[in-house]
């Protein structure tokens, strides 16, 4: 009654920041971001989305480098309830969109679980965007009527899910996240999957960002020019024909190369 009213619970945000250039944020990852008390962002959030975040609220670093995963990733869900549960505003920033490769889907199982209310504020996943700005369309009525996202991390040494045996044949377009340090496992295994060996391909490196990097070649090759440039992760792979519109369509001039 002395007129300050105090918010018994707040909410989760889990927001997608975008693949790095801060005008692919949506208007309302920007909006949350703008009245969050807590902000929790990732590695991959890029420093120009980082600098969107209010003076007032309190930061906090959850990337690699913060240390052990799974130890991290208890802290976070700690940090969202806790918060939550005391009235504050928490945005869970993450880079590109929060569902795709993000952990977005365990963290919202979790707060559910203790009954935290959240939103889901989807973002530009680095999947589409990186080949968009690298003048890549992932479909095309003459090229390419599917596409899937897959992780190069999981199923490479005999464990869980992604079914490499049929994927070459099955998909026409693949789109590899988390990719380059099991480069050569995954090109050997599309090759092997169906694809022809000059089935184009692409490696983006810091998509839409001012590093964008684009390694050329084909599925024979490209194993070779990835060494030879020296790629590095952040990046994404695209396999399929659509790739060879890359050349024709490529527009994005990145500022520092
Ligand atoms: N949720 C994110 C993906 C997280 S997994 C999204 O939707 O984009 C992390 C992987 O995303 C990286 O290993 C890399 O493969 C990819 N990635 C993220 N940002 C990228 C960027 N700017 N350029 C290229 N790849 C990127």
């Amino acid at each position: 009654m002395n007129g300050v009213k105090q918010k018994l619970i707040g909410k989760v945000y889990l927001v997608g920041a975008g693949p790095g250039d801060p005008g692919l944020l949506t208007l309302k990852g920007l909006e949350v971001l703008k009245k969050a008390d807590v902000v929790i962002y990732d590695r991959l959030v890029s420093s120009e989305v980082i600098s969107l975040i209010p003076k007032k609220s309190k930061k906090i670093y959850s990337g690699k480098g913060a240390g052990d995963a799974e130890k991290l990733q208890r802290r976070i869900n700690r940090i969202m309830v806790e918060e939550a549960k005391t009235g504050k505003d928490v945005v869970r920033l993450k880079g590109g969109d929060p569902f795709v490769f993000g952990r977005g889907g365990e963290e919202t199982q979790y707060l559910k679980k203790r009954g935290v209310v959240f939103e889901v504020v989807p973002g530009i996943t680095s999947a589409f965007a990186a080949p968009a700005y690298a003048g890549i369309p992932v479909t095309h009525r003459n090229f390419a009527s599917s596409v899937a996202v897959i992780t190069g991390t999981e199923g490479i040494d005999g464990r869980t899910s992604v079914n490499w045996r049929k994927i070459g044949s099955s998909i026409d377009t693949i789109v590899v996240l988390m990719g380059v340090s099991n480069l050569q496992k995954i090109i050997r295994y599309i090759s092997s999957s169906g694809k022809s060996l000059r089935t184009d391909v692409a490696i983006i490196e810091w998509g839409t960002t001012r590093r964008q990097r684009v390694v050329s070649g084909t599925l024979s090759n490209i194993i070779e020019k990835a060494r030879k440039s020296n790629v590095k992760a952040p990046a994404v792979i695209i396999v399929g024909k659509v790739v060879s519109l890359g050349r024709e369509l490529a527009w994005f001039k990145p500022k520092n190369r």
